[in-house]
């Protein structure tokens, strides 16, 4: 189905996906964790305990001030690998070993279901432990987090010595996506047309970091036609299926503030956001700007197609593709990852 879609103003709101409470391994409350995102500017946050929505069915569900507050669930197996994300499930799913069986039961929930740190890996006791995704094949996941905070500083660093450094100097870390990672994302969207929403995780514990820093290290950004109205049903339906359909983007904005970064294409009067279609005939234009000086770089198909120093970018699209925009941040002698758009598709 190709779903164009016209030109109407646009929203967009800063989210905080992949977020633990005191219902599973993290420090703070879910009033605590509002407070927080207050104070970090953060629109919404998803919170996403391991293997529970007790957070919900005690009612916490909703606004808090200007933040709102919307509870998932992270499927966490006992093999410690394949952590699943499975946002806006009615009732919590239990965990099953089989990767296969997780998909399909969030699935069958109408939920949407994310591939959490596909590459993972932990410092435990002083020791490397591994619990990446292990099977791509193993059914049809909805979205994967190409950027989690969390592994920026304890899956990348292999000694105790490193995990030490980063996590009091965080920005010597080597921050952002895992080229594998992107490769897969790209893989499934244009090689084999299956829309796979690419989300950040800021995967917060209140323990590498402050909640109110966590919240806005690695943001996922929704652009929607409607605005966040209060009502929590609406509010929550309008950020899922933002999510769902790939209107968002990834924007770090610990290393800066990524709001204002806009990617669409442009046919005659209307506008195909991230997540849409739009149609070689017609012409399209894709269109970039980026909220500071930096490296554009359009990726079709998985390859580098352009590249552009800048804040704005127009080109003419001559070739059908998936095609998606990252930025890298002008800074000093190298350019930082920082934004990451999802795919438009011409066909
Ligand atoms: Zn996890
Ligand atoms: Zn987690």
């Amino acid at each position: 189905m190709v779903h164009m879609e016209t030109s109407r103003p646009v929203y967009t709101y800063r989210g905080s996906i992949h977020v633990h409470s005191t219902y599973s391994d993290g420090l703070a409350t879910v009033e605590q964790i509002a407070g927080q995102a207050a104070e970090a500017g953060v629109d919404f946050v998803i919170i996403t305990d391991h293997n529970t929505l007790k957070g919900r069915e005690d009612g916490l569900e909703g606004w808090y001030g200007d933040v709102l507050i919307l509870i998932s669930e992270e499927i966490t197996p006992d093999t410690d690998s394949n952590h699943y994300l499975a946002l806006g499930v009615g009732q919590a799913i239990p965990p099953l070993l089989d990767p296969a069986e997780n998909i399909r039961a969030v699935r069958a929930a109408g939920g949407i279901g994310i591939v959490a740190h596909p590459t993972g890996g932990y410092m435990v006791h002083g020791e490397y432990k591994e619990y990446p995704w292990t099977n791509w094949r193993a059914g049809e996941f909805d979205g994967i987090e190409v950027w989690n905070h969390a592994y920026d500083i304890t899956g990348k660093s292999k000694n105790l010595i490193q995990l030490g450094l980063w996590w009091l100097f965080p920005w010597l870390a080597p921050a952002g996506p895992v080229d594998e990672v992107l490769k897969v994302w790209d893989h499934f969207v244009a090689s084999e047309g299956r829309p796979t929403v690419g989300i950040a995780g800021s995967d917060c514990h209140g323990m590498l970091s402050s909640y109110r820093k966590g919240l806005r290290s690695v943001c996922t950004y929704i652009v929607t036609e409607g605005p966040l109205t209060g009502s929590l049903s609406h509010d929550a339906a309008l950020v899922y299926a933002a999510i769902r359909q790939g209107r968002c983007y990834v924007g770090a904005d610990k290393v800066r503030d990524a709001a204002g970064f806009e990617c669409y294409v442009s046919v005659g009067d209307e506008r195909v956001h991230m997540g849409g279609v739009a149609r070689l005939s017609r012409a399209p234009v894709l269109v970039v700007k980026s909220p500071a000086e930096g490296l554009i770089r359009v990726i079709r198909d998985g390859q580098l197609a352009l590249e552009w120093r800048g804040m704005e970018l127009e080109a003419n699209i001559n070739v059908r593709g998936a095609y998606r925009v990252e930025v890298a941040l002008a800074s000093g002698k190298r350019d930082k990852p920082w934004i990451y758009g999802n795919h438009i598709r011409v066909v």
